[in-house]
């Protein structure tokens, strides 16, 4: 689908720079009457011309800020080159007025906001070039008003900033659109993956679990041997559980239960479960949490996020530091904060979290953000990062 975009889309910007290219070639000999032909003014004009052409027909290969600069320096150039060349034409005043224009077509802000200072810039000398030294009066549909040619290149500077904003802001939302498509595009994808690896991986469990319940009831087995029975049972329902879990990612429920769950509980009992995990480094995690702080949610998935989020704190934290956990609430939302002093992360490195798959870790799954990800979005909840690289992360987990 993009590249069929970018394909239509160059198309039609190489008849646009064909068409452009002709009209510069044809100002070059058509209405030729005020140079000579071996002039320095018309070679000056063709070098413009061919440079120009070149930069423009190569853009399309490298599409760098460089080039699109170069370009705009040398339409600078090429479009004030004939205004000196041919006075008498008066039209290419327009010209002038508009060569910031070429920068939204490039849809490059630094290059708008350049081009329209130095735009002003090189007006404001030639209006004064043309009150002092015109003295063959070349240029006498100018110096007649002044003032008025003053007013009109200030509109159309206001009219091009005015086009720019609004072109801007559209193109903007287009390509977070966009993204967002993309990234929902992805998760189904994996969704649909993940549901069939899941659903293959319980057939079997059931199958064991089954023979297993059977053994626990066989009087041929003593005490001990069903105890370890019980115990694999119990093992094998939260293997279940976890597939299930999964399997309500892939295909959401629209209308799963939700409850009012006790965040100083989940919390609670979450770090309880990850003590263990975290003690193993000697990482503490610290629970600074208010008392009586509800979330409308589903009890499991909250603690599922919960789970993933400060399991990838103690996974980035060096030995010996502490994760700090608080909660609160904060005009109309909960607020959970759970900060490490681990490793961190970069600014690229944060903008793929969520992606499925994306782990630096060598026995990571990379899903983990995922799931958290997608559970907060079911709450109309958020998930914010911020990170420095080597100093930690502070997780910012909102609900309404
Ligand atoms: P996994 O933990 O299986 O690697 P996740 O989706 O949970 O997958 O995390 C993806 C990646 O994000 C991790 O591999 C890690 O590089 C990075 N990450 C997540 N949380 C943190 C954190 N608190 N500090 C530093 N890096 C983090
Ligand atoms: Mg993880």
């Amino acid at each position: 689908m993009e590249e069929l975009y970018t394909q239509i889309n160059k198309k039609i910007y190489y008849l646009t720079v064909c068409i452009v290219i002709t009209i510069m070639v044809m100002g070059l000999f058509v209405g030729n009457n005020y140079i000579g032909w071996h002039d320095t003014g018309f070679v000056l004009h063709s070098l413009l011309v061919a440079i120009l052409t070149v930069c423009l027909l190569l853009y399309p290969k490298y599409v760098t800020h460089l080039l699109r600069t170069i370009i705009i320096i040398f339409a600078f150039c090429y479009f004030y080159t004939i205004f000196f060349l041919y006075p008498g034409i008066g039209s290419n005043f327009i010209f002038l007025c508009f060569i910031p224009a070429i920068a939204i077509l490039f849809f490059d802000s630094k290059l708008f906001y350049f081009s329209i200072v130095i735009n002003s810039v090189l007006i404001t000398f030639t209006f004064i070039y043309i009150k002092l030294f015109d003295d063959e009066s070349a240029y006498f549909y100018i110096k007649e008003d002044l003032l008025g040619n003053v007013v009109n290149f200030i509109g159309s500077q206001a009219l091009i900033c005015f086009i720019f904003y609004l072109t801007y802001g559209r193109m903007k939302k287009q390509q977070l659109y966009y993204e967002q498509v993309k990234q929902s595009e992805r998760l189904r994808t994996t969704g649909q993956l993940a549901a069939a690896v899941a659903h293959e991986i319980r057939n079997p469990l059931t199958v064991v679990k089954g023979f297993l319940q059977l053994y626990e009831n066989d009087e041929a087995y003593n005490i001990d041997a069903k105890r370890h029975f019980r115990l694999m049972i119990d093992e094998l329902n939260i293997a279940e559980e976890v597939l299930s879990q999964f399997l309500s990612i892939a295909k959401p429920n629209k209308n799963e239960e939700t409850e009012t769950v006790n965040v100083r509980s989940a919390l609670q009992s979450v770090a309880d479960l990850l003590k263990s995990y975290g003690l193993y480094r000697n990482n503490k995690i610290e629970l600074n949490v208010e008392e009586d702080i509800y979330i409308e949610a589903n009890n499991m998935e909250i603690k599922q996020l919960l789970v993933n989020i400060l399991k990838n704190a103690i996974e980035a934290s060096k030995i010996g530091d502490p994760i700090m956990v608080t909660a609160g609430t904060k005009k109309n939302f909960v607020e959970i904060k759970v900060i490490d002093f681990g490793d961190g992360m970069t600014e690229e490195e944060l903008k793929s979290l969520g992606t499925p798959f994306y782990s630096l870790k060598s026995k990571g799954t990379g899903l983990g953000m995922m799931i958290c990800f997608n559970i907060a979005a079911k709450y109309k909840g958020t998930i914010e990062f911020q990170s420095a690289k080597g100093k930690g992360t502070t997780v910012t987990i909102r609900f309404p």
